[in-house]
């Protein structure tokens, strides 16, 4: 003890380090329309969390694990204080976590919502901003939000829940989430004495390749009763110009690529669609047969989320096996939700976490003397590194299984053709592939096949 002013590197271990989150906006579609911040954080991130509004196409550059929590039918639903738990789940595993939300998080964003919890946890993070689909619709269509003699105020109004629509006094007002409420939207700006020759426009999926505009006076608007799809933005203002129709983005040329896009198509001159062509990834079904038949095998059962329970459930089932297969093995939930799911399958577990953190499930496989152990790790495609190493400490053997898609690649979004111009088809592979979702391919679409081979494919399967 006589150099006290020694300054060795602590060998101290550091207490677990808490993650760091980032709530990013993703922009309104076009993928170009993502910040270089966002592009960043995204690199650095372990996990994503993304949202309905955030096209799967963008984050395929990525390594992260892929999370959807949108509320698309059929699919993982999840509720925002859901979404806020597993934002912190990831955080205080250690991980760099990416919010990534559909245009801007602070815009009819639920942003505010979610940097409450990180707070009460002291977790670390910082916000993105994004463009929000207001500006995407506004320089996608055309229509100035401002202009001088025209239009010198703009608000951003909620058409949801028409409880809550209100008609400011500005001269132009954008409204989100009208898709079931335009009629009452127009009728509150009407009842503020607007005049019935003001302009209206409807605009959908501002910013993608389907982007659609309707437009009209505020009378015609009400007279007629057209279907608006989400999402979609219910402009109101004199600086929407009769023209908008015909704007730039309309005029570029839309290629549906299946495969790899050849240098030609830049995006200076084309909007390109993707349509992956490989095989979507899913549950290793050779795997799930052997593990399943194998099961006395295996002494753990390890639960990271209650998808895993589920699928696991699912595919026993199918097997013609139920729980008293696996009376042998000590059942673990790694959180609440994947307890609960256990139990709605008649499973008390054996051993649960309230919360994951960078060692909790070693000490919790310590605490219930599980070392020397068979585990069994259902879960999705990207296993969890963090979570298995944790596992096999004590000389426990760790087995991942997959049972689900959890990725982006989960939910490929039907092309809608009619706003397409050209397709180019990069193999006989993707023609077969393209054929599974299309049984023909409308005469005005011009059909550029890679090679001699593909041409041929588009013959046999199309004809002519
Ligand atoms: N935070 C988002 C808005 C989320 S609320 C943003 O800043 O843009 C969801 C609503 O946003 C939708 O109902 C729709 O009104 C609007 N919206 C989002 N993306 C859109 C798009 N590409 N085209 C038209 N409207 C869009």
């Amino acid at each position: 003890m006589t150099d006290s002013t020694h300054t060795e590197p602590s060998l101290v271990q550091s207490p677990a380090r808490k993650g760091y989150v980032y709530i990013a906006g993703a922009g309104p579609g076009d993928p170009e329309l993502l910040t270089l911040k966002a592009d960043r954080a995204l690199r650095e991130a372990d996990v994503i969390l993304f949202d309905d509004l955030v096209l799967p196409q963008m984050l395929e550059p990525y390594r992260a694990e892929k999370i959807y929590t949108g509320k698309r039918k059929d699919s993982h639903h999840f509720e925002q204080e859901e979404i806020n738990q597993e934002i912190v789940r990831h955080a205080l595993m250690g991980r760099t976590v990416v919010r990534l939300k559909g245009g801007d998080p602070f815009i009819f964003g639920r942003g505010g919502e979610e940097i409450d919890t990180l707070r009460q946890h002291g977790i670390e993070y910082e916000i993105i901003p994004g463009i929000t689909a207001a500006h995407g619709a506004s320089a996608y269509t055309e229509i100035p939000l401002t202009m001088r003699k025209v239009s010198s105020s703009v608000a951003f109004c909620t058409g949801h829940p028409i409880s809550k629509i209100q008609a400011p006094d500005t001269d132009t007002i954008v409204y989100y989430m009208v898709a079931s409420s335009v009629h009452d939207v127009l009728d509150a700006v009407a009842a503020k004495g607007r005049s019935g020759e003001t302009m209206v426009a409807v605009v959908q999926n501002a910013t993608r390749y389907n982007q659609k505009i309707f437009t009209g006076t505020l009378d015609e608007f009400r007279k007629r009763d057209r279907a608006v799809y989400s999402p979609a933005l219910l402009i109101i203002g004199d600086s929407i110009s009769q023209f908008i129709e015909s704007n730039w983005y309309s005029r570029k040329k839309k290629v549906l690529m299946t495969g790899e896009a050849p240098k030609k198509y830049t995006p200076a001159d084309y909007i390109t669609v993707p349509f992956p062509c490989q095989q979507v990834a899913g549950a290793d079904l050779g795997a799930v047969k052997a593990s399943i038949e194998g099961i006395d095998q295996f002494s753990v059962l390890f639960f990271q989320n209650r998808f895993a329970v589920r699928y696991f459930f699912k595919y026993l089932f199918e097997h013609g096996r139920d729980v008293r297969h696996l009376a042998h093995l000590t059942i673990c939930a790694s959180n609440r939700s994947a307890a609960t799911e256990l139990q709605e399958h008649g499973i008390i577990a054996d051993c649960r976490l309230e919360a994951e953190t960078p060692t909790s499930i070693g000490e919790m496989l310590r605490n219930q003397g599980l070392t020397g152990q068979r585990i069994l790790l259902p879960g999705a495609e990207h296993v969890d590194e963090l979570v298995a190493g944790q596992l096999r400490e004590g000389g426990n053997q760790v087995t991942p299984l997959v049972v689900y898609a959890h990725g982006a690649q989960d939910h490929v979004e039907a092309i809608d053709l009619d706003f397409i111009d050209e397709i180019y088809f990069a193999s006989a592979e993707c023609v077969q592939k393209f054929r599974e979702m299309y049984e023909s391919i409308p005469s005005r679409i011009t059909i550029t096949p890679a090679d001699e081979r593909t041409a041929e494919e588009v013959r046999t399967q199309f004809g002519g």
